[in-house]
């Protein structure tokens, strides 16, 4: 996991170089997503922010993530039920761990991975630009449950 405080600087300073207004609602969805605690959703974030953002809507909280995405700030992980869940801690392309019950995602830190998008260019000829790789599972809580 990055510096969350480090990451949230890196963050707020691509908005302020692209002239992006820094609004108290956007840093505080940028301080989320800097820890981006289990990958939350937009709706999670939502929630975190409406006691101190009463009157922010969900529709903000979206469009804001959405900003962070073009800029290259935040991963987005799309599920296979449809959800999307958002990681600003690490915002280049990792390996998730997903899972199926109660949908919490971890980051697992494989060194073996670091070199795969070059082997898959020497098998594959192919110039890669970006990577998906998502492990499924139960996760140790639900396991207890079952
Ligand atoms: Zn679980
Ligand atoms: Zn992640």
């Amino acid at each position: 996991m990055s510096d969350p405080k480090l990451r949230y600087d890196q963050i707020v300073s691509k908005l302020r170089e692209y002239n992006h207004k820094l609004t108290p609602q956007r840093l505080a969805v940028v301080k989320i997503l800097a820890h981006s605690q289990g990958h939350p959703n937009v709706e999670s974030i939502f929630e975190q922010l409406q006691k101190k953002f009463p009157t922010m809507s969900l529709a903000t909280v979206y469009r804001n993530v959405m900003l962070l995405k073009s800029l290259g700030e935040v991963l987005e992980i799309g599920l296979p039920d449809g959800g999307n869940r958002y990681d600003g801690n690490k915002p280049h392309p990792h390996p998730h761990v997903i899972c199926v019950r109660c949908k919490s995602i971890i980051d697992p830190e494989l060194d073996t991975l670091k070199d795969l998008n070059e082997e898959v260019t020497q098998e594959t000829g192919y110039r890669i630009l970006t990577h998906r790789l998502d492990f499924f599972g139960i996760c140790g809580n639900c396991q207890k449950l079952s």
